[in-house]
């Protein structure tokens, strides 16, 4: 090889390694929960790897963190929690973990549901004050993205106007979403709208599409209702003519297989509250997911006798 030709090479090897280096290293993100993952990949697409900590169809309520998740938050530049005493745990991890980012709480800004305590059944003093379910409500989700898409923002100044192109674009798909269910509900009398779900994850769909959810167990899926609650739940599913029930990915089935089979009310297939399915499941995305509860409940009224 010529002089010429090695120092060729030398400069087309050193460009090369020049354009990797330029091309930033994706920004480091640690969401707590399978839905929330979503939504941060949603805003933050190739610019962002985002690491979820307790994934499809896991129950956030009541994770337990590993070892490998707090060098998971060592790593990350943002950490995405829900807030509203869902994953408070994902605090006490960033402490232990010595995390020194930013931990947004995606949920900042949308007006809580108190915990209505439609599981008076499952009575529990230990139930948090605040329903933590926010993104049940399609437009409280909109209020989600903007967060984020500010906090990627502030945590890659120059990735900013990605992060804002992106959310708009989802948010407008958002809120598509949010008048098809708006649209699709407005079919069922009001009287028929009534159902029973695992745990009491429905407050804000139910407020926000008009949907009387009741609920076997409460809000953090915690306590198991006792023989009377159980009782007291079925003499009200008779009377107010509840006419579906419906099990949850994320609960144990058979207590609301117990409660469907003594009222006499249908089952109706089953409902993704608090996660995302697998990539192959019903409910990988949280547009997917919506729709899917969509489907289900729709099939439930329309199939119902009562
Ligand atoms: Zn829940």
């Amino acid at each position: 090889m010529s002089v010429r030709r090695a120092l060729l090479a030398a400069f087309a090897l050193a460009s090369a390694l020049a354009a990797g280096a330029l091309r930033a290293a994706p920004l480091e993100v640690v969401a707590s929960f399978s839905i929330l993952g979503n939504l941060v990949s949603e805003v933050g697409g190739e610019r962002v790897a985002v690491t979820t900590l307790v994934g499809p169809d896991a129950d956030a309520h009541n994770y337990q963190p590993r070892p490998s998740d707090a060098r998971r938050l060592g790593a990350a530049t943002l950490v995405v929690a829900n807030g509203l005493g869902f994953d408070s745990w994902v605090e006490r991890l960033a402490k232990s973990a010595g995390y020194k980012g930013r931990l947004l709480v995606a949920s900042t800004g949308i007006e809580p549901l108190a915990n209505a305590e439609t599981s008076e059944h499952a009575h529990d003093h230990n139930e948090p004050a605040v329903d933590p379910h926010a993104w049940q409500d399609v437009r409280n989700v909109v209020r989600y993205v903007g967060n984020i898409a500010d906090a990627l923002a502030e945590a890659d100044p120059t990735g900013a106007a990605t992060y804002r192109a992106n959310a708009a674009r989802y948010s407008a798909e958002l809120t598509s979403l949010d008048e098809t269910i708006r649209q699709t509900f407005a079919a069922i009398p009001r009287e028929r709208r009534k159902v029973v779900s695992s745990h009491d994850a429905f407050g804000y769909f139910g407020h926000a599409y008009d949907i009387r959810f009741l609920a076997a167990v409460g809000i953090s899926n915690q306590a198991e209702p006792s023989a009377s609650g159980i009782a007291q739940l079925i003499r009200q599913l008779r009377r107010e003519k509840v006419p579906v029930v419906f099990v949850e990915s994320i609960s144990d089935p058979r207590l609301v297989e117990r409660i469907r089979k003594e009222s006499g009310a249908k089952l109706g297939g089953t409902l993704y509250s608090d996660a995302l399915s697998g990539p192959g499941g019903p409910a990988p995305t949280y547009i997917a997911l919506m729709r899917h509860n969509l489907r289900t409940l729709m099939a439930g009224f329309e199939g119902g006798n009562g």
